[in-house]
C-alpha cells in the first residue's frame, strides 16, 4: 500500500510535534524515521496508525484520505517498544487476539497463527506465557501479533531498543527478512542511526517536526543535505573544522592548516566568508611524520611541507587514541585545526604518542555554510 502525508501537522496546545510534513512511501517500501528525541517520530507513527487525527493536512493510503478513519478500520499492524503482550494469555492467544476481535472462525485462526509463528520461528513456544519468554522471543510474538491480521501497513516504534546488542542485530535481520517475505509497507521509528542505515530502503530524517532529508542510506551518508544530517548519520561521526574561504578552492583552518578543494564541485563559495569543513573518518588517512621529537606541540614544524609549513590537505598531528573495532582501527589525532577521528585498516601501525601526517581526501570534503547547508554539488 502507498502512503502519503501532505502538509500534515499535529499540534498539542502550543507544541507543534509534526510541522507541515509532506512525504510519500512506496508500496512495499521499508522506511525508517530517524531523528533525535522529541523530533516528532512517534507522533508521525501514531498519525499513520490513526491514534491521532492531524490538526492539518491529509494522510492518504493508496490515494484515499484516511484522516478520520479510526485505528481498527485502517488495517495497520503496530508494534511498540515494550511489546505490550497480554501476560495472562498464552503466546498462541496473544497472536490470535486480533483475529479473535475480527471474529474469525477457530480453524482459520489456528492456521494463520501457526503460519506466522513458523515464519518468526516461535511455533514451539505457542503454549507458553509471555513471562516464560526471552526479550527477543517476546519481540517476535509482538511482531507475529501485528502481522497475523495481514495488515497493509506495519508500524514499529523503537522495536529493538529493549534488546541487548547481539539480539538487536539478530532481530534486525529477522524484521528485514519477514518484511521482504510479506512485502508489506513498513515504517520503523528509531533514534539509532546504525539501525536506520542497516534496515531502511529510505530514511526519513526529522528535526523539529519537519523532514530534513528523505533518501536511501548510501545517499544520506554520502550526500547529507545539511550539517545536522551529516552529524547525525555516521559512526564515528563526521569531523568538523571551522574554515575561512581564501578563494580558488583554498580554505584556511586554524593553526595555519589549509584544505584545497576543486571549487567547481561546490555552490557559491564566497572569499572571506566563514564555513565549516566536514571530513568523514574514512576520508582521511595517516602516514608517518618525518619530524622527530616527543610531544607535546607545536604540531606545526619546519620541514613538514615544502616551505616549512604543511602542504594543503596535510595536517601534522599526534595520535592521542587508538582503538581496534573489528577489522578497523579508530584513531583520534590531535592537529592544530582540532581533533580528528579517522578509520584505518587494522594493519595500521601507529600508536598513541606517534607523530603522523593526516592526509585529507579533498574530493570527499563537505563544505557547510553559516546556515549549515551542504554546498557540495
Ligand atoms: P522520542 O524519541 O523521545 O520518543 P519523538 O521523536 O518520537 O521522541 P514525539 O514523541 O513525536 O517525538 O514528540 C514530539 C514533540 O511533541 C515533543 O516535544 C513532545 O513533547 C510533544 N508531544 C508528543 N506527544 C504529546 C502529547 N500527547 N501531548 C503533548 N505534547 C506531546
Amino acid at each position: 500500500m502507498r502512503v502519503a502525508l501532505e502538509r500534515v501537522s499535529m499540534r498539542f496546545g502550543k507544541v507543534t510535534a509534526v510541522d507541515a510534513l509532506s512525504v510519500e512511501f512506496a508500496s512495499g517500501e521499508f522506511v525508517v524515521i530517524l531523528g533525535p528525541s522529541g523530533c516528532g517520530k512517534s507522533t508521525t507513527l501514531f498519525l499513520l496508525a490513526g491514534l491521532y487525527v492531524p490538526t492539518e493536512g491529509e494522510i492518504r493510503f493508496d490515494g484515499r484520505v484516511v484522516n478520520a478513519l479510526p485505528p481498527e478500520r485502517r488495517n495497520v499492524g503496530l508494534v511498540f517498544q515494550n511489546y505490550a503482550l497480554y501476560p495472562h494469555m498464552s503466546v498462541f492467544e496473544n497472536i490470535a487476539f486480533p483475529l479473535h476481535m475480527q471474529r474469525r472462525p477457530r480453524e482459520e485462526r489456528r492456521e494463520r497463527v501457526l503460519a506466522v509463528a513458523r515464519m518468526l520461528y516461535i511455533d514451539h513456544l505457542l503454549e507458553r506465557k509471555p513471562s516464560q519468554l526471552s526479550g527477543g522471543q517476546q519481540q517476535r510474538v509482538a511482531i507475529a501479533r501485528a502481522l497475523v491480521k495481514r495488515p497493509d501497513l506495519l508500524l514499529l516504534d523503537e522495536p529493538l531498543s529493549n534488546l541487548d546488542a547481539r539480539l538487536r542485530l539478530e532481530m534486525r535481520e529477522e524484521i528485514r527478512r519477514v518484511q521482504r517475505e510479506v512485502g508489506i509497507t513498513t515504517v520503523l521509528v528509531t533514534h539509532d542511526q546504525e539501525e536506520a542505515l542497516s534496515l531502511a530502503d529510505r530514511i526519513l530524517v526529522m528535526r523539529d517536526g519537519k523532514a530534513v532529508q528523505f533518501a536511501p542510506p548510501e545517499e544520506l551518508y554520502e550526500f547529507p543535505l545539511d550539517r545536522f544530517v551529516a552529524h547525525f548519520v555516521g559512526n564515528p561521526p563526521m569531523n568538523f573544522f571551522p574554515a575561512e574561504y581564501a578563494g580558488s578552492g583554498r580554505f584556511s583552518l586554524s593553526g595555519g592548516l589549509e584544505v584545497q578543494v576543486s571549487p567547481e564541485e561546490f555552490a557559491e563559495l564566497r572569499p572571506g566568508a566563514a564555513y565549516e569543513l566536514g571530513v568523514r573518518p574514512e576520508a582521511a588517512s595517516l602516514r608517518p611524520s618525518r619530524s622527530e621529537g616527543t610531544p607535546p606541540f607545536p604540531l606545526l614544524e619546519a620541514g613538514e611541507g615544502a616551505e616549512g609549513s604543511p602542504a594543503a590537505n596535510e595536517f601534522p598531528g599526534l595520535v592521542v587514541h587508538r582503538e581496534v573495532v573489528g577489522r578497523d582501527v579508530l584513531y583520534k589525532v590531535r592537529t592544530s585545526a582540532g581533533d580528528l577521528r579517522l578509520v584505518a585498516p587494522s594493519s595500521s601501525p601507529y600508536r598513541a604518542g606517534d607523530r603522523v601526517i593526516v592526509g585529507i581526501d579533498a574530493s570527499r570534503v563537505h563544505v557547510f555554510d553559516a546556515d549549515g547547508k551542504n554546498l557540495r554539488l
